[in-house]
């Protein structure tokens, strides 16, 4: 039978199984979250899923049921039986219990056939932002990000030139993918309930991206800018060739005096080509 996320709480009766803290472990138990979720993330038959913590296997469930594969990660191994029990039957979901984070991703999609990788996931709140940047650190060829994260979080994920919440993260993210915000959910969707409201939010890899000389010069630079974030691109950028950063800055009318949480991607892009 279909296993209902609203059950959860007679299965960690049945398993005596603690909801861990440490883990970030705050489950989903509304069905229509995870209907939403997966209408909104446009899964077919060609695409491999990743998913990061199934935790009891609620969002996983659905998932195998639109996709080619799912592969997920889960650092808990005491969720082992209760996931064994409520995805029983469906034989494309493979779970690797080991720390995503230190998971060797590009090496094992390897033995995968698809056309499309996502990744969907009700990210554990404690390492969200680590987990977003191994994707672009690794290099791993994903399509599509959808994920639930905490408000605050995926505010800044999405944010603009001239907000409070633009900072370098802002800058990478928005640089290689077009994020936008797909969902609000209320923080009375999960048990326990959290402190905080959550949104679903979802990076497409940008096809237009801007040309760069070299990535780590540009993440350099943009780290560098936002160093101490009241103060002037002159104060945090001391130890470059500020001529040259000048003189592409005068393009676009910005000088010495701005602050980074002013500049656009793409002028970051500009400098960093400059910077050789
Ligand atoms: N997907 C489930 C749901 O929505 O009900 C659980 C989501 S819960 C917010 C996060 C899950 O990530 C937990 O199952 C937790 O054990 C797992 N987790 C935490 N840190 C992890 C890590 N570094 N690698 C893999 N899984 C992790």
């Amino acid at each position: 039978m279909e296993y209902s996320p609203i059950k959860f709480k007679e299965k960690m009766e049945k398993y005596n199984f603690n909801l861990k803290k440490s883990f970030g472990q705050n489950f989903i138990i509304d069905e229509n979250i995870i209907d939403n979720i997966i209408l909104n993330s446009d899964i077919d038959n060609n695409t491999l899923v990743l998913e990061i913590g199934p935790g009891a296997g609620s969002l996983t469930y659905k998932l195998a049921k639109h996709a080619k594969n799912v592969l997920c990660y889960e650092i808990d191994t005491s969720l082992k039986d209760i996931l064994e029990e409520n995805l029983k039957g469906l034989n494309n979901i493979e779970i690797l219990f080991k720390d995503f984070l230190k998971a060797n991703v590009n090496e094992d999609i390897k033995k995968y056939n698809y056309k499309k990788l996502y990744v969907v996931a009700n990210l554990p709140y404690y390492v969200t932002t680590p987990i977003i940047i191994k994707f672009i650190s690794e290099e791993i060829p994903v399509d599509k990000i959808v994920v639930m994260v905490q408000k605050e979080v995926g505010d800044r994920f999405k944010a603009k030139p001239n907000t409070k919440e633009y900072n370098s993260l802002s800058v990478y993210l928005n640089y290689y993918f077009v994020v936008k915000k797909i969902l609000d959910v209320s923080r009375n969707v999960f048990i326990p309930k959290p402190n905080v409201d959550s949104i679903v939010v979802e990076f497409t890899k940008r096809e237009d991206k801007y040309e760069l000389k070299s990535s780590q010069v540009f993440f350099k630079l943009v780290k560098d800018s936002f160093t101490q974030k009241r103060k002037t691109l002159r104060n945090n950028l001391r130890n470059y060739d500020l001529e040259t950063i000048e003189k592409v800055l005068k393009k676009y009318n910005y000088d010495l005096n701005t602050r980074a949480e002013q500049i656009p991607i793409e002028v970051f892009v500009d400098i960093a080509n400059n910077l050789f």
